[in-house]
């Protein structure tokens, strides 16, 4: 975790100090309700959240639907769920669809200023006249329009007169400016699109640009916090704000942080988007993808993402934090807090030559070795058990403790068994292992014999009272570390992302809902994604138990 302030926190007690009243600090977050949020919003909700709670601060919610042609209500509540679900509390829900008529009022005064006017040529002939960083653009024809045509054409653009692109509102700034965004940038452009809030009233909508700003005087916030891709456009900010002054130094203060990258993980929601419309994933919350949906329903919790993005810190510098990080946060979480249970995915049948036929015992294992107060739970055990065919081997090798014939494991919570030999069936694939057990070996009793030590523990789940379930198992959705520097991000998708799996598990699950979370001994954790109609469990595996990244082999 960082210690210390970071260097948000410190330009805030800086102007704290400096005067600026402790009442008059107010923080956003400022999503545009275009897609889900990802990983890489939870970094920029904690930063401003995490503000509020440690200057006592209140923190709007701003939602930037200045674009009607990809906006959705269903965006706007998506995002409402997902801040609620990673704990935080905002003090208003904010539109800057609310402050098109201040926007309007605003864009008409810089007009009787000078300050702004109507261009009248297409969006290609205004971006060639742009120039370059190191050419000066040209002046619009349409730059010296006198204040009453451009006030009448503005009026005429929000009545609908026009059709897309036949005028826009430019701010009249400098078409030399060695900063490209300050070349006359648009204010205004023509879109005739229903807008999810204001429905048909409008015909003209801001530039994100004109808006921001503007959206966060309205807000009286303090210190409008934003990626570094924004610290060009900050000039401009601070442009239009002094542009319809006066507002002496309550002005808000835009500064920027780095963005949020993971490896194998692509955040830009656009992408994010073509991964969805070319069917590489299920939707915005399949568990593949790095949206707090897609994590939720993963099995990530709120405290392992915080953890998360708290643990990377704040920085000025863009860099990529390796996926193993955000692993090692959640599984520290849900070591703590996750039920354990023994779950096999690939199973072989084991009969216990020695066992009672037709008994059945109660055997009890601890529910949460980290929790006191967890309890006990009762695993049922009887002559025939499902174990993982991985844990056996006919001829073990050099370094193989696990089962062998002639050879001895415990069973977790249960006894010692010993391997005698297998029977196959025609495919020569093994059917069943045959073994004996100890009696007085049994987990937890008083007897020498339960206390002897040997090579292995595996798991397994009693072939009567096992229960069949579903498993999911992802892999990265990505083969390479960095998709999001690939334009062509599609071609690296992993095609092997989702593997399905047939398994037993303990007759304890009968007890879980959906949503629940799980520790399958010696496998991972594990989410119960729904329960289907023939109240078999589909679990989604959350992550393995140790970090899968440290040997990457991929490439
Ligand atoms: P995207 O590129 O995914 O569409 P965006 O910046 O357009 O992201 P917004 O909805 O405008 O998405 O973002 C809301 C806030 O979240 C902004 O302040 C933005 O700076 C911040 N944000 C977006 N992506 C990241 C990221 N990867 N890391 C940190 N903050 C981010
Ligand atoms: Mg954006």
């Amino acid at each position: 975790m960082q210690k210390g302030p970071n260097f948000i926190e410190k330009i805030i007690k800086d102007d704290l100090q400096k005067g600026l009243a402790q009442k008059n600090l107010c923080f956003r977050f400022p999503p545009e309700p275009n897609g889900f949020l990802h990983i890489g919003h939870v970094k920029a909700i904690c930063i401003n959240f995490d503000l509020g709670e440690t200057f006592n601060a209140p923190v709007n919610l701003r939602f930037d639907d200045t674009n009607p042609t990809s906006e959705e209500k269903k965006f706007v509540d998506g995002i409402k769920k997902d801040i609620k679900w990673l704990g935080y509390k905002w003090e208003k829900e904010c539109y800057a669809s609310d402050y098109f008529d201040d926007l309007y009022n605003w864009a008409e005064q810089l007009i009787t200023k000078g300050l702004a006017y109507i261009d009248s040529q297409d969006s290609a002939t205004i971006a060639l006249q742009k120039g370059t960083p190191t050419e000066a653009g040209k002046n619009s024809p349409y730059r010296n329009r006198s204040k009453e045509d451009n006030l009448f054409l503005f009026s005429e653009m929000k009545k609908g007169s026009f059709m897309e692109g036949e005028h826009v509102l430019r701010a009249k700034i400098d078409m030399s400016s060695p900063n490209m965004l300050l070349r006359d940038p648009v204010m205004y452009r023509i879109i005739h699109m229903s807008h999810q809030r204001t429905n048909k009233d409008w015909c003209v909508y801001p530039m994100y640009d004109w808006a921001h700003g503007q959206s966060d005087l309205i807000e009286k916030i303090s210190h409008s916090l934003c990626t570094l891709e924004f610290k060009p456009h900050r000039e401009l900010y601070e442009w239009f704000l002094y542009a319809i002054g006066p507002t002496e130094n309550k002005t808000p203060k835009q500064r920027e942080f780095a963005r949020l990258n993971l490896s194998y993980t692509i955040t830009s929601k656009r992408k994010l988007k073509r991964l969805i419309q070319e069917g590489c994933v299920d939707g915005w919350d399949d568990p593949r993808m790095p949206t707090i949906s897609g994590l939720r329903k993963r099995g990530y919790t709120p405290e392992s993402l915080k953890k998360f993005v708290r643990t990377a810190g704040v920085a000025k510098r863009e860099n990529i934090i390796e996926l193993s990080l955000l692993e090692f946060c959640l599984r520290e979480h849900l070591n703590k807090i996750s039920p354990r249970i023994m779950a096999v995915l690939n199973p072989v049948k084991l009969i216990i030559e020695n066992y009672p036929e037709g008994e059945l015992e109660e055997l009890s294992g601890e529910i949460n070795p980290e929790d006191q107060k967890s309890g006990k739970r009762m695993i049922p055990f009887s002559k025939e058990i499902y174990i993982e065919r991985d844990d056996f081997k006919e001829n073990a090798e050099k370094g193989f403790f696990r089962l062998s014939l002639g050879n001895e494991v415990r069973l977790k919570n249960a006894y010692i068994i010993k391997a005698k030999s297998v029977e196959k069936d025609q495919n020569d694939q093994i059917k069943n292992i045959i073994c004996t057990y100890d009696p007085l070996s049994k987990s937890g009793s008083d007897t020498k014999e339960s206390k002897r030590k040997v090579k292995a523990t595996i798991h397994w789940v009693c072939s009567k009272k096992a229960k069949k379930i579903i498993v999911n198992q992802y892999d990265t959705l990505f083969l390479v570390p960095d998709p999001d520097k690939h334009e062509d991000f599609i071609k690296y998708v992993n095609p092997n992302s989702l593997v399905k799996k047939n398994g037993y598990i303990e007759p304890y699950a009968s007890k879980l809902k959906a949503g629940e979370r799980v520790q399958f001994q010696r496998q991972g954790y594990f989410i119960v994604d729904k329960i289907n109609a023939d109240k078999q469990i589909i679990f989604n595996k959350t992550t393995g138990l140790r970090d899968s990244f440290k040997n990457q082999k991929k490439h």
